[in-house]
């Protein structure tokens, strides 16, 4: 549309293409609206819309999607988490455990994240183990613990939902939704986590292309939550020295593909600790949006992920490099929070 279109014309258009049988996405940005049309079996004429009042131009989008693409926001998307944006000059970074194992460690651990300068906590309730034997996470009782370590300590909560049964659990606590590598084509998910009003943080499943990755994030778009930032957490290859391959190439592929933010996980994208640190540093130095890192209060004892988790001296240091790189890159990095005694 049109960057001065009244309401009046976006409803017109939107009328429009729910005449045809079609579904109409409007998409406010800072410089216009765009509104993306699903459903259409083929090509539409860009005529028909090109002749309605306020419109601006009708683009035919060639590639499957259309919803992430650039050119519906072309100035990139910012997420809103509970304050915390995501996209924009600020390099947020999402710390915590693999999994919640206690609510003493969850405390512990949020008052060590926040006097760092983290700006989201994470750990997972419900696990997504490679093995039906290994610890699956607390589930409802660390969706309770979790809840009560937000109040605690004030640090916004990012956690992920396994199924669509628990979704409705999860998307009550958590302020962002995640979900795993190896539900990045759960299309029932996928479509639940679209129809929730929470944020929602995609990983890239472990040998998915870029167009699967941003494929799975339409799904989520085309039920109507546009609130999504994609995470590359590494990708299997043959190089066997580490856990994944850090596949930092795609920020900017990403970056030119779609307006989404898309974030970096260097802990799950090396599996060892001293790889995360430099790892994280390239994620910043490569223009991702932000930074999701595994941090545990004794990684020996760790129930999951503890030989990539950093310990919280380490956290704290890769949070100074951070903050002493960003301004060159023109980027922010939160500074630390004072903590109260501990109770
Ligand atoms: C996690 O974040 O702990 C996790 C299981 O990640 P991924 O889905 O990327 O393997
Ligand atoms: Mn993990």
């Amino acid at each position: 549309m049109a960057h001065d279109a009244p309401e009046e014309q976006i409803r017109v258009v939107v009328a429009k293409v729910e005449s045809m049988g079609l579904r109409a996405h409007p998409i406010p940005g800072a410089e216009r609206t765009a509104i993306g049309i699903t459903g259409n079996s083929g090509p539409l004429n860009p005529a028909e819309f090109e002749t309605l009042p306020g419109v601006r131009a009708a683009i035919p989008v060639t590639r499957p999607y259309k919803l992430v693409g650039r050119e519906v926001r072309p100035e990139g998307s910012v997420v809103r988490v509970a304050g915390v944006e995501i996209g924009g000059p600020a390099f947020p970074v999402i710390a915590g455990p693999c999994a919640v194992e206690s609510e003493r460690m969850m405390i512990d651990t949020a008052r060590a994240l926040r006097s760092a300068g983290a700006d989201l906590l994470r750990g997972g309730a419900y696990k997504p183990r490679s093995s039906p034997y290994a610890f699956q996470g607390l589930g409802e009782e660390g969706l309770r613990i979790l809840a009560r370590v937000r109040a605690e300590t004030g640090l916004p909560v990012v956690t992920e939902a396994l199924d669509v049964e628990s979704f409705p659990r999860v998307e009550e606590v958590a302020d962002m939704v995640q979900i795993g590598a190896r539900n990045m084509q759960n299309s029932g998910l996928l479509r639940r986590a679209g129809r929730s009003t929470r944020p929602v943080l995609l990983k890239r499943g472990m040998s998915a292309t870029l167009e699967e990755l941003l494929m799975a994030a339409e799904y989520i778009l085309s039920e109507g939550n546009h609130q999504v930032v994609l995470c590359e957490r590494g990708v299997r290859t043959f190089s066997d020295h580490s856990r994944n391959t850090m596949d930092l190439n795609v920020v900017p592929a990403v970056q030119s593909l779609s307006h989404l933010p898309i974030i970096v996980d260097p802990s799950h994208g090396t599996g060892r600790r001293d790889r995360v640190a430099p790892l994280a540093r390239a994620a910043l130095a490569v223009g991702a949006s932000g930074l999701i890192v595994e941090v545990h209060p004794d990684p020996e004892r760790a129930l999951s992920d503890g030989p990539q988790s950093l310990r919280f001296e380490q956290f704290e240091a890769l949070m100074r490099e951070l903050r002493a790189m960003a301004p060159t890159l023109g980027r922010t990095v939160s500074a630390p929070v004072q903590q109260q005694a501990r109770k």
